[in-house]
């Protein structure tokens, strides 16, 4: 236990956003909600919290994150309750719950925490955000490619597209994928003595998830494999052929990775990662495909299912490699005050000026001070314009307004120049 006057500290791999980093936070925000408005998708608010079973049943038991990284307790009701580790099976729960995925289609988006307990290290934390984007009731392959087509138009926006580079694999269908499985395992079982005590257990378990391995030494024998494609059906290989056509079409450039099988059990046909060379190995940036047998494993009739979820960390330590992110100046202008006429009045024009400029950011020195220290308070600020009110300017009807950020005279004007001019400049 801390000592009584020691502070006490975040817990291990949980950030604080702070202040001065919330303005870059924001404009990517702000770029990835403008472009999901573009395509027309709609939030969607989720519970950070669900019930454990739900992770159970459709992330699977024998995945990393159900096996060793999920912070599951029980509440006072003894009820067991896990802190949501991604927003898919939320989401999808969410929309069986309310009946929206009997005969329509939706296209959502959300956006928040998600914990699980890994080991903290750059880009990998235990409470992460995710911006999630999900589509149901859509067969594809078009709609696959809407999303990747989006996801592409947020890398533009965000100035990134020339660092991350698009993978993408067919998983095929959980028929194909079983055929699949059992020459995967008779291969591996060649080989036995190759392979690592994870992957020994995953033979058992899921091993497609072997192909996934991170560990070098399997490098050689994961690309000798056999290849999932040759247990693929026509159906399968037209789905994806037709999206390839479609991003080929579009100029949009791909790498084929067949050893790309995602750590989650659910994912079937289309999946894809974006992914950079910039951050060491927490290289993905998002993730996604589709998923349509979820639907049926979590009670709901059979469907159709696609998304990717986004690592905002992972997006901001990228743009922070960027050399001018054109993010929003916290302050506009700076008002200073000297003086108890001064005070007053420069209270009232501020609310006025707000009142007139729409968006405009002023910020009103409090807690008076000399000239000197709140004119230094002023540049500090990072304003583009300091307006100047002392008791003088109070009985003469004036402002002073001083550019900080070029070297320009102060001058004295009425407030409604003042507001002309802060309107056309700001
Ligand atoms: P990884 O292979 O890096 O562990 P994952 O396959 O577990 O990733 P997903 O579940 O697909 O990741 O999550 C989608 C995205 O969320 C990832 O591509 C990444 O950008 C981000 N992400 C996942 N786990 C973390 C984490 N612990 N800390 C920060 N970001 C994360
Ligand atoms: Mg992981």
């Amino acid at each position: 236990m801390a000592k009584k006057n020691q502070s006490v500290q975040a817990i291990r791999g949980m950030h604080d956003v702070l202040p001065e980093q919330s303005p870059l936070w924001q404009y990517a925000e702000k770029i990835i909600k403008d472009v999901l408005a573009s395509y027309s998708y709609l939030e969607i608010r989720l519970p950070i919290v669900e019930k454990t079973e739900l992770f159970k049943r459709s992330i699977g038991e024998v995945t990393d994150i159900v096996e060793k990284e999920m912070y599951t307790f029980d509440d006072r009701n003894n009820d067991s309750l896990t802190l949501r580790p991604e927003g898919t099976a939320g989401c999808l729960r969410a929309c069986l719950e309310h009946g929206l995925l009997h005969h329509q289609v939706h296209r959502l988006w959300y956006y928040g925490p998600m914990f699980r307990h890994e080991r903290p290290q750059k880009g990998r934390y235990r409470q992460f955000y995710q911006f999630g984007v999900e589509t149901y009731g859509l067969a594809g392959p078009d709609i696959d490619a809407e999303l990747i087509l989006l996801s592409d138009r947020m890398w533009k926006k965000l100035g990134i597209r020339d660092k991350v580079r698009l993978e993408l694999n067919t998983l095929g269908t959980t028929e194909e994928r079983l055929v699949y499985r059992e020459k995967l395992v008779e291969y591996f079982k060649q080989h036995i003595e190759l392979l690592d005590e994870d992957s020994l257990r995953r033979l058992e378990t899921n091993p497609l998830r072997i192909l996934d391995s991170k560990n070098r030494d399997l490098k050689q024998l994961i690309q000798n494999a056999p290849e999932l494609l040759d247990c693929m059906g026509e159906d399968s290989r037209n789905h994806f052929s037709t999206l390839t056509q479609t991003l080929d079409d579009l100029g949009i450039e791909y790498e084929l990775n067949t050893r790309l099988v995602r750590g989650l059990d659910y994912y079937g046909k289309t999946v894809f990662e974006w992914v950079t060379d910039d951050l060491g190995s927490q290289g993905t940036i998002c993730a996604g495909g589709r998923y349509d047998g979820l639907v049926e494993q979590l009670g709901g009739k059979e469907n159709h299912a696609i998304g990717f979820a986004m690592g905002m960390e992972r997006l901001l330590l990228l743009l922070e490699q960027l050399d001018d992110v054109p993010v929003e100046r916290s302050v506009d202008v700076y008002m200073i005050r000297v003086g108890a006429d001064a005070e007053k009045e420069g209270i009232r024009f501020a609310e006025q000026i707000r009142n007139e400029i729409e968006g405009i950011k002023l910020q009103v020195n409090c807690g008076s001070g000399s000239f000197k220290s709140q004119f230094k308070k002023a540049d500090k600020s990072g304003a583009q314009y300091a307006l100047i009110i002392g008791d003088d300017e109070v009985s003469r009807n004036e402002v002073s307004l001083k550019p900080l950020r070029v070297d320009q005279e102060q001058k004295n004007m009425t407030q409604n120049d003042i507001i002309q001019f802060l309107t056309e400049s700001i």
